[in-house]
């Protein structure tokens, strides 16, 4: 511990003054077990991944399984089944007209690939100057430069960074919620963006119904339905990014149904494995893996790591695991459990506002979190919860009892005192 403190860099910490961290010794179901051996029921699904809880014995098999046929070659010239087979269950799942998948290692780095492929696709069609992109504020789209470029300028930091980072388009997060119709006006100035510069635009970039890390916030499925068809009308690629979002978690396999849409470019990663290993993909339509190739170049992307046997075996797995269970209803009754037992922080003068959406809840304070405090309360209380700033949310393992839940629930009014 003392030299975790010392020489270890935790997200976004100091690493000179940090802030306690706990050590799990093993974790079950939905359960951490710390060094200590206190248990905490987990509310953030070690942020979005842990669909299936841990230690899960058909994930476990997976893993192990594949261990003792290869765990690790290069995907350069060399293939192998894992690989295989999860690509065609990510087509088969996946908006219709998505074909060609490209394996990367985190979510960040699909996210690097889509960019890549969209100003590839119009360098490639003779419109090099289209390599800027279109977003709307609030977004989360990683750590690398081209991904935190689009993210939120404001809670992204980009002034740390300006004079590096390319300078991209941004509209206004939209206003209306999810469930509520466009409001009038809403998509005006995306509209103008594209007006002004469907010429150096390469594609907008966009988390598809929930914002994640950039402020939890759930939007209206027309405002994603008619960003759709702006980028038909000025023929700008659209890329969903559903590294969050995908595999079941507001309620659809992907967010992007909640509108009937397919992107031209569909990124996915955290709940792809499970939790079990870092991977993630880039799925693209036929037009656009055409597009690239039409001055006869090809995607110039290729990591050391791609379509990792290890990782691809037991993603395929954790697919496999969640089309055999009753995910929708999990996630509905998941949902219903948190509309009902956070609805009583609505009125708490500290809360601003509670939103839930399939197995997400967050209650928004008026003010930031004081994280040494909250984080050392919730764990007192036995439960893993990890705010950021003025956000305190939940998205816990689908395999969570009701019990369990409200005990997360229950918790949150620790940090309203
Ligand atoms: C987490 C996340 C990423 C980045 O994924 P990493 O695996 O952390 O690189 C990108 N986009 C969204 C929407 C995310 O939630």
């Amino acid at each position: 511990m003392d030299f975790d403190r010392a020489h270890l860099w935790h997200p976004y910490t100091s690493a000179l003054e940090p802030l306690p961290t706990y050590p799990v010794a093993s974790a079950q179901g939905v359960h951490l077990r710390l060094a200590d051996g206190r248990e905490l029921v987990d509310g953030m699904s070690s942020w979005w991944c842990a669909i299936h809880g841990y230690n899960h014995p058909a994930l476990n098999e997976a893993v192990t399984a594949q261990l003792n046929q290869v765990a690790h070659v290069m995907f350069g010239g060399l293939t192998h089944e894992p690989a295989i087979r999860l690509g065609q269950q990510l087509l088969e799942l996946a908006p219709p007209g998505l074909e060609h998948v490209f394996f990367a290692d985190s979510g960040s780095v699909s996210v690097e690939v889509a960019i890549k492929m969209a100003l590839q696709f119009w360098s490639a069609q003779g419109q090099p100057a289209r390599k800027r992109l279109l977003t709307i504020r609030g977004g989360y789209h990683g750590d690398t430069f081209g991904a935190m470029a689009v993210c939120d300028p404001v809670t992204g930091m980009h002034e740390r960074f300006s004079g590096t980072l390319p300078e991209q388009f941004f509209a206004p997060r939209p206003d209306s919620r999810f469930g509520e119709p466009l409001r009038s006006g809403e998509l005006d100035d995306m509209a103008a963006l594209l007006t002004a510069h469907a010429d150096e635009i390469a594609a907008v970039i966009l988390e598809p119904i929930v914002q994640g890390a950039g402020g939890m916030w759930f939007y209206s499925a027309d405002y994603l339905a008619g960003v759709q068809e702006l980028c038909r009308e000025f023929d700008v690629l659209l890329i969903a990014d559903e590294i969050a979002t995908g595999f079941g978690r507001t309620g659809r396999m992907f967010a992007c149904e909640h509108a009937g849409i397919t992107p031209d470019i569909l990124c996915l990663g955290k709940a792809l494995t499970g939790g079990y290993l870092s991977l993630a993909a880039t799925l693209a339509t036929r037009r656009v893996a055409q597009g690239i190739e039409a001055d006869g170049g090809v995607l110039m992307h290729g990591p050391t790591f791609m379509g990792n046997p290890l990782a691809c075996a037991v993603a395929g797995r954790s697919i496999e695991l969640l089309q055999q269970s009753d995910w929708q209803e999990d996630v509905g009754r998941i949902e219903a459990q948190l509309r009902e037992e956070l609805a009583v922080y609505a009125e708490h003068p500290a809360v601003a506002d509670v939103r839930v959406l399939g197995a997400i809840g967050v209650v928004e304070l008026y003010e930031p979190v004081e994280m040494a405090q909250a984080q050392r309360r919730f764990v007192e209380a036995g439960v893993w919860v990890r705010p950021f700033g003025r956000l305190v949310y939940l998205m816990p393992p689908y395999i969570i009892e009701s019990t369990d839940l409200a005990q997360l629930t229950a918790a949150i009014r620790l940090v309203l005192e």
